[in-house]
């Protein structure tokens, strides 16, 4: 079942987003060459710890950690350690916030100073297929229309979309129904309802869409070792249109 949120709580979820996208902004503008990822962990928890709110990750099916930092071929969910970033890493930032039980979800992908062409390329075109995706989120349309619009914008420019992690619902938990894969047909699934939230989160490939787990159970890698890049917004279906909950602050 897919809960609809009221305003109430979509207010609680605005505040949760907003404490994402701040933490995001603050991680991204730290990552750095000589950076280890464990001290983007301890930056978030602190962050977080300011805000008043609890990481959403730290535990979460036993993750280590507040933050996922997942470098180059690494997909998504990486952990934190001794890993000390270098010039022409992608770096993505991926993070939640529960603020009085609600939960905010988003992801960034970051260059650490001058990346390739293609490194640039594929960090566009993923941003791009997010906001396609985010620009269907309203009222009358079907789930797989996110899907099918992500899907288009990445595979036109001829890199891969991820099939073995989607998009979710998000509320009172991080993973909510409906899942929402970045690939599929237009028009199938759910009809969007105002006071739906979304999680959507397409993660873009160079090579092809096919990932493998590292042995730490947790980290997700490129088959073919092709750099990865994943963007994400928190998004509520309302009657103005899609908000984005996870936007920087205006
Ligand atoms: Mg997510």
């Amino acid at each position: 079942m897919i809960e609809l949120k009221t305003e109430p709580e979509l207010e609680v979820m605005r505040r949760a987003g907003r404490i994402v996208a701040g933490l995001l902004e603050h991680l991204a503008g730290a990552v750095r060459a000589g950076l280890k990822t464990r001290q983007l962990d301890e930056a978030s928890a602190a962050y977080l710890r300011q805000a008043g709110a609890t990481p959403a990750f730290l535990g979460y099916r036993g993750f280590p950690a507040t933050v996922c930092v997942s470098v180059n071929e690494e997909v998504v969910h990486g952990i934190p350690g001794n890993r000390i970033l270098r010039e022409g890493d992608l770096v993505s930032l991926d993070a939640g916030a529960i603020l009085d039980g609600w939960y905010a979800d988003a992801a960034v992908t970051v260059a650490v100073g001058a990346v390739s062409k293609d490194a640039r390329r594929l960090m566009d075109a993923t941003r791009q297929a997010l906001e396609d995706g985010i620009r269907q989120a309203v009222i009358g349309n079907r789930l797989s229309d996110i899907s099918h619009a992500v899907q288009q914008r990445v595979e036109a420019q001829g890199f891969g979309i991820v099939r073995d992690f989607v998009g979710h619902g998000i509320g009172r938990a991080l993973h909510e129904d409906p899942p929402i894969p970045n690939f599929g047909v237009p028009h199938a699934g759910p009809r969007l309802k105002a006071g739906m939230v979304l999680a959507i989160e397409p993660m873009v490939t160079l090579g092809s869409h096919e990932v493998q787990l590292q042995a730490d159970g947790w980290t997700a890698i490129t088959k073919d070792r092709s750099l990865a890049a994943h963007f994400e917004h928190t998004v509520a279906v309302t009657d103005h249109g899609p908000e984005v909950l996870t936007a920087r602050c205006e």
